[in-house]
């Protein structure tokens, strides 16, 4: 839990605030954004909630920080905010909150399917939140976009009995499906892993029904540019093959983007085309 006597400055004064333990991964920006800012390397309260809405946001982005850093000066009842996760995002797809540490906050998702349930990355281990995700029909797919995501997965994977896959260029020990290469591969009919090396070697995204894009760190949207980008200062491969990739998944039908970390964004297929190739003519651009 976030201490008071870490309380940071740069904090307004009132209810919510973020301690100095705060690790900058953005959750809270985008999840609360009425109430939370950055300031400097680090989050703060730039605005305390003015309406039930915005206090239910921020009582979110408490839950879903990765490292307690979120407190409050009053008692607040948790139990809503816990379990509103997994929160749906449209249809589906859930986001699942409890963003972990050990991926630098990165968030997760879980696809509900007749078929069979696909969780994309994984969330930090929470006993009442892995029985949510038990009662919404358990994992039987656990997809990981990339190494730097990998969290808590062989627990997850060991949990549910899921078949883990992932790209040859990060694969870690055990994983049941490598993907090779840069080809498109289909796991099912409404289910394709886009390879998009660069941000690293193996980095992959998946998209379903042609609707949502799942993408890792490869793509997501830029609220200070506001624009679809990607992250050039934490392209820890290859840019020119992150440039090459970003044509290629230019090139598939979705509506969202759904990333680990940075901002989510959806817009009409036509209008999501002309991002995607503004963010291509971005990056060929010099980024
Ligand atoms: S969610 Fe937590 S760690 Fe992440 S930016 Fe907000 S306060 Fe910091």
């Amino acid at each position: 839990m976030a201490s008071p006597a870490q309380r940071l400055a740069t904090n307004v004064a009132g209810d919510f605030f973020v301690d100095s333990t705060c690790i900058d991964c953005d959750t809270c920006r985008w999840l609360a954004p009425a109430t939370f800012d950055a300031s400097g390397e680090q989050s703060r309260v730039h605005r305390q909630p003015a309406n039930e809405a915005e206090r239910f946001a921020a009582e979110l982005a408490l839950v879903a920080c990765p490292t307690g850093s979120i407190g409050t000066a009053t008692h607040h009842d948790l139990k809503l905010a816990t379990e509103a996760f997994p929160l749906v995002v449209e249809d589906e797809v859930h986001h699942l909150g409890f963003h972990a540490e050990a991926s630098f906050g990165a968030a997760s998702y879980l696809i509900v399917r007749e078929r069979g349930n696909v969780l994309v990355d994984v969330p930090r281990w929470n006993a009442g939140l892995v029985k949510r995700i038990e009662a919404l029909g358990g994992v039987r797919t656990l997809f990981l976009t990339h190494i730097d995501d990998v969290a808590d997965q062989a627990r997850f994977a060991a949990h549910f009995g899921a078949e883990r896959v992932m790209h040859s260029g990060d694969a870690v020990a055990g994983i049941e499906r490598v993907i090779e290469g840069v080809e498109p591969v289909a796991l099912d009919d409404d289910l394709v892993v886009v390879p998009t090396p660069g941000h690293t070697a193996g980095s992959a995204c998946l998209i379903h029904r042609a609707k949502f894009l799942f993408s890792g760190d490869h793509v997501a949207w830029s609220r200070s540019r506001e624009h679809v980008y990607a992250f050039r200062s934490a392209c820890w491969y290859d840019w020119p093959t992150q440039i090459e990739s970003m044509e290629r998944l230019a090139a598939f039908d979705f509506e969202w983007i759904l990333p680990g970390h940075g901002t989510r964004c959806r817009f009409e297929r036509p209008r999501m085309k002309s991002e995607m190739a503004r963010c291509v003519a971005w990056m060929r651009d010099g980024a």
